[in-house]
């Protein structure tokens, strides 16, 4: 072990390497990835886009052979373990327990494993969690403590006891102690329990209570069907009308959508995006099992990534007030981000969904779900509309105006589409509208490549290279390190060379201490028993790190100059820059010495005058 993990060491647990091993073989890395990520085959391996930084162009790789993936953009690599704690936000030994459990292999025995390390685990979050919707369900069917929710359920929100049961809704009662009580007999500690975020600590008194009271619940189911958070509704018009739960060891608020565990069945054309949880509880009570929500927050990428896993289109069924629409052209922008088909629900006569299908019925909805508009149709009547088209400059005006809303389009068939549609609205040729957009487009793309680049050169200047911030002192060193440890991540008999002596390299060649572990690391565990394997540096690494690591590997199997000369010339700049750097030492330890030797000259000279 090294690096930051040393304090914790003693405290993090530390599965044997043949456990890890078995739980990466067994893992199916393809189906894993393609579970977030679809996937297109590319030759032996697979693309799509990365779930880690926003894209349009795939260029995210996974590779079944080598049971790796690797992010040409952002850099993000490794295993199906790295995988796991990037996409599930889970330290190593939690990834693992959840791909062990996911691929059957038994956990190790507690003592073999070591001391699960300090802190509430999602796992223990989740156990909390389901007590907590039990609790409050049972208080719901409770006519003495939950007649009040019971009756907002079903005289007010007409909703049947069949949905009441479907989404698991409960009631908290008007209690400051009824589920800390409950909890605490079920042996969970204060310190737990507001780690999941079901109770508060009182400033005053320093005891845990309640946090939601006399609110009706609704459980947040993830995907695989663990409740990860709760929401809580006022059955009045006190404030907040909503209470959300914070983001915990077990959920955030930027990922999570509500009933999504339902949508994800039955949603592979569309999805419909509403504001709120009755929204949803509504439509799916009226058939339409494909609406979820964000909870208590507006749509985030994270949220767009999300629902490009499981759908390719997604109606926007916002409120019909300002707020409302406003959100909705937000939502769109950001959906539109991640390459996926947006369109927006026109609903006249109700202010949400919930009431459009009690005023008109779930037919009307479904007609208005099939006239729902995209968002070029949504932004070009308010384009067309805002100008007198039979007037030439106005005209002019609004053909750029669409133009440049038609350059935004990443799609070239959407692009054409909407050329069509605009050439069609303006009256004018096709090809004279479509030149502009291309002439748009390049500029647009010059500007990002330039931004993209400043911003770049201005993170190196300000930031540095957070992962090996040394790096920048000996730019050349650090990149013939780069090359002896790709090189000696992908083949053996150069690990063996070194090993063995043959090729002359050592810890202390290195300069940059980010690649020196590295190279430690890669050795330690050539010497090993079973050998070197990529996934069991995860252990001693971070996520970042590991993509570094991969990236280099990475960076050599696209080259095919790999060959012994490679690997040589490579350790020759490294030994170089170190005996210049000994040198350098040298000259400066030479100049200090000079410069005492002055000194102590000076100084007796001073004695000598006294
Ligand atoms: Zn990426």
């Amino acid at each position: 072990m090294s690096g930051a993990t040393d304090e914790e060491e003693g405290s993090i647990v530390r599965f044997p390497d043949h456990f890890i091993q078995e739980v990466v073989d067994r893992t199916d890395i393809e189906e894993l990835i393609g579970r977030y990520v679809s996937l297109k085959r590319a030759g032996s391996n697979l693309v799509g886009r990365c779930p880690f930084h926003s894209e349009k162009t795939p260029s995210f790789s996974v590779s079944p052979t080598k049971k790796m993936f690797f992010c040409f953009g952002c850099h993000a690599g490794g295993s199906a373990i790295t995988f796991v704690q990037k996409m599930e936000n889970l330290d190593f030994p939690d990834a693992v327990e959840f791909l062990a459990n996911r691929a059957g292999v038994p956990l190790p025995m507690e003592s073999e494993a070591g001391q699960k390390k300090e802190g509430v685990s999602r796992k223990r979050v989740l156990e909390m969690n389901l007590a907590a919707a039990k609790f409050y369900r049972a208080c719901l069917f409770d006519p003495n403590l939950g007649g009040e929710g019971m009756r907002y359920f079903r005289q007010q929100r007409r909703m049947s006891e069949a949905t009441i049961k479907h989404f698991g809704l409960g009631f908290a009662p008007n209690n400051f102690y009824s589920l800390t009580n409950h909890m605490h007999s079920l042996g969970y500690t204060d310190e737990e329990l507001i780690a999941a975020c079901l109770c508060g600590k009182s400033q005053k008194t320093g005891k845990t209570y309640d946090y939601f009271r006399n609110r009706v619940m609704f459980p947040i189911i993830d995907p695989s069907g663990n409740v990860v958070a709760f929401g809580g509704r006022v059955m009045d018009d006190s404030k907040p009308k909503y209470l959300n739960s914070s983001d915990t060891p077990a959920f955030k608020k930027s990922r999570h959508l509500f009933a999504l565990n339902f949508a994800k069945n039955c949603c592979a054309e569309r999805m419909i995006l509403c504001e709120g949880y009755m929204d949803v509880i509504a439509l799916h009570a009226a058939g339409f099992e494909y609406a979820v929500a964000t909870l208590g927050t507006a749509i985030t990428p994270e949220h767009a990534r999300v629902f490009s896993k499981y759908t390719q289109k997604v109606i926007i069924s916002y409120d019909a007030d300002d707020a409302g629409q406003n959100a909705a052209n937000k939502a769109m922008r950001v959906l539109g981000e991640v390459g996926m088909e947006v369109r927006v629900l026109k609903l006249s006569g109700a202010k949400d969904p919930d009431e459009f299908i009690v005023k008109f019925g779930p037919d009307r909805f479904r007609q208005a779900l099939e006239q729902s508009r995209t968002g070029f149709d949504h932004k070009s009547e308010k384009i067309l509309s805002s100008y007198d088209l039979s007037i030439g400059s106005e005209k002019l005006k609004a053909s750029n105006a669409l133009c440049t809303l038609i350059a935004e389009y990443w799609s070239a068939v959407e692009r054409e589409i909407y050329l069509a549609q605009a050439a069609k609205a303006l009256d004018l040729p096709v090809e004279a509208l479509k030149n502009t957009v291309e002439q748009l487009r390049r500029k647009h793309q010059r500007a990002r490549t330039e931004q993209e680049s400043r911003e770049a050169q201005s993170t190196l200047k300000n930031y540095g290279d957070r992962i090996n911030p040394e790096a920048v002192k000996d730019v050349r060193a650090a990149s013939a390190e780069e090359t002896v440890l790709g090189l000696l991540l992908i083949f053996e008999e150069y690990r063996n060379a070194v090993e063995k002596g043959d090729i002359a390299l050592g810890a202390s060649d290195f300069v940059t201490s980010f690649h020196r572990r590295v190279f430690e690391s890669i050795m330690e565990r050539h010497r090993s028993e079973g050998g070197f394997r990529f996934e069991l540096l995860g252990a001693d690494y971070t996520p970042d790190e590991i993509g570094r690591i991969q990236k280099m590997e990475v960076t050599r199997q696209q080259l095919t100059q790999n060959g012994p000369e490679v690997f040589r010339s490579a350790v020759a700049v490294l030994r170089q820059a170190k005996s210049d750097e000994d040198h350098q030492e040298d000259d400066i330890r030479a100049h200090l010495d000079r410069l005492r030797e002055k000194r102590s000259r000076l100084h007796k000279g001073k004695v000598d005058t006294k």
